[in-house]
This record gives structure tokens, sequence and C-alpha cells, in this order.
């Protein structure tokens, strides 16, 4: 695999007193050093390019993806330290690649401290946060060569660490960091109930009441399918309370006898002719055909390990 050239520039320098500021709150003439190597940087404003800066003489073994790793972990953990210190909650959002679903919560829920490159048995996480009884409870990873190898992955699996994880692409990135709600690239936390059978993650079900018409009679129908964020249920995942309220809609779902299949099973139902839609029609003729309008309900949580 080729890697994408990253756009990268110093953008974060320290201050004589070790505060870290970005390029574009420098001011000429002002005293930097280059957070990662030390070596002195001067700051460049040219019309062409964003504010940034550069070392005064060659560096060699430094770069600026080591520079913006390293800036923004650290202003990260300062960030958390003042949200922590002042008791106020830090809103994160993510894109769940378990359920499809955008969770929402407060990172700082049980942490009461937040520690940089903290030392456990197997890695050293750029952000470690730990809740009242020491234990570490969520890392985060800022990515910018280097993914988290796939044991430290796994360590932190096994002991129930949340993995948050910033993939940086370019210093402008460094912005994320004043956005009001933390939105990461990745989160390895599901906040779906669990199953009370196999102790999985559930998933959130959506039932769809599609506007459409009978396909022997044409009289107008409503027909009624179940899906989740991620992938469309099967006809034998309506539950009980799924059919009546489906039903409620204007949907007439019944038990029908498929002489194709075989099998018996609940089917959506033509109230004029009696006729029903067969398993296989449902999704072809009627819920991917995109331009029928619909509408969504939300049918609670539903287990795909179970089912
Ligand atoms: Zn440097
Ligand atoms: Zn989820
Ligand atoms: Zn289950
Ligand atoms: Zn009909």
């Amino acid at each position: 695999m080729i890697p994408i050239p990253k756009d990268i520039l110093y953008c974060v320098a320290e201050t004589p007193t070790g505060e870290l500021i970005k390029a574009s709150d420098a001011h000429k003439g002002g005293s930097y050093a280059c957070p990662a190597c030390k070596q002195s940087f001067v700051l460049r404003r040219g019309k062409r390019k964003r504010p940034h800066f550069a070392h005064k003489a060659l560096s060699p073994n430094c770069t600026p993806e080591t520079a913006l790793h390293h800036s923004f972990k650290t202003l990260m953990h300062e960030k958390i330290q003042k949200h922590i210190e002042q008791s106020l909650p830090l809103k994160i959002q993510w894109d769940c690649s378990n359920c499809g679903e955008i969770h929402t919560g407060n990172l700082l829920k049980k942490a009461v401290k937040v520690q940089l490159e903290a030392n456990l048995e197997i890695c050293r996480p750029d952000i470690a946060l730990l809740d009242k009884d020491g234990s570490t409870i969520a890392v985060i990873e800022v990515v910018v060569t280097h993914a988290p190898e796939e044991t430290t992955l796994e360590y932190y699996q096994q002991n129930r660490i949340a993995i948050v994880i910033y993939s940086l692409d370019s210093d402008e990135d460094i912005k994320r960091l004043d956005d009001e709600v933390l939105k990461p690239d990745n989160v390895s936390l599901c906040t779906n109930p669990k199953c009370l059978k196999c102790g999985n993650k559930m998933t959130k079900k959506y039932l769809e009441i599609i506007d459409a018409s009978c396909w022997k009679c044409h009289a107008p129908m409503k027909v009624a399918a179940l899906s989740s964020r991620l992938w469309y249920l099967g006809i034998s995942d309506f539950s009980d309370s799924d059919i009546q309220l489906a039903n409620q809609k204007g949907c007439f779902l019944k038990s029908q006898y498929s002489n194709v299949e075989k099998e018996r099973y609940i089917a959506n139902t033509c109230r004029k002719c009696n006729r029903f839609i067969g398993n296989h029609y449902l999704f072809r003729d009627y819920v991917s055909f995109i331009e029928l309008e619909r509408e969504e309900l939300d049918a609670g949580y539903y287990c795909h390990h179970c089912q």
C-alpha cells in the first residue's frame, strides 16, 4: 500500500516558559523552540502558506509528524486536566463501528485523573484516564505515523479499557482540540445495552413504514420492514410488538403460507386482495426502491448474536 502523503507543517512551538503556542497565535520576533527537538524555531507568515514554524538550523532527526504528535497529545492532556480540575464534563461524539449509530457521552464521566504516557504493563498510551480506584478506564492514542500495535489493542480490550483514536493527517488537525464536542476518528466503545441472554451489545432497530401499492391490484398499501443502521433484518426478526406497531401504522402483517418457500411466515398483506409480499420481493421491490416515501420509527433494540 502506498501511504498517502500527509500535509504537515510545524504548527506549534514552545515558549521560553515551556508553554505551547500555535503558529496562528505567535508573533514575529518572539522566542520559540521546537516542542520535539527543542531547537530554535522561527515563525513564518507567508502569503501562500498558513502560519507555521521552521527550525533556524537543520535538525536532522526531527520531523513535523513527531512534533505534531507531541503537541497534540500535550495540548489534549492540558485540556482534559483543566476539565477535571474544574469538574467540567467533556463531551465526546463518535460513529460506532459496532452498531452504526452516532453515540455521545461525557469522556470524564468516571475519570478523576489523566496521565500523559502512563506506563502500563506492556504499553505506554499517549493519554490514560483513571477512575477513583486508580484503574485505567480509557486511553487516547494520537496516530500520525504509527497506529497502535495489535498486541496493545488486545491488551486494552482484555482489560476493558476504552480506546479513543485521533488519526491526524495535517497540522490543521490541531484545531480539532478546540471543538466543543470532541470528535475522535474511532472509539472502541458501544453504549447500547447488553443482551441479557448472551452478554453481547445489542443493535438499535428501526421500523420502516413504506408508502407503496399492491403488486397485484395496485391498491395503496403500507409496507413494513425492519432495519438497523448497518443492515436490513429479515421478516422473521419481527417481534410481536413490531407487528403491533406496524399494524397500528396502517400496515397489514399477518401469517401467510408461501408456496415458493414452502413455509409459513408473517408477511405484508394487501387489505383489498389479500395477496402478500414474499420475503425476496420485500427487499427487491420495496425496501431498496428508495423513491418510495417512508417513515422511520424507533423499534427498540435487538441482539443479532442470538437471532
Ligand atoms: Zn524539531
Ligand atoms: Zn454502538
Ligand atoms: Zn444475545
Ligand atoms: Zn391487492
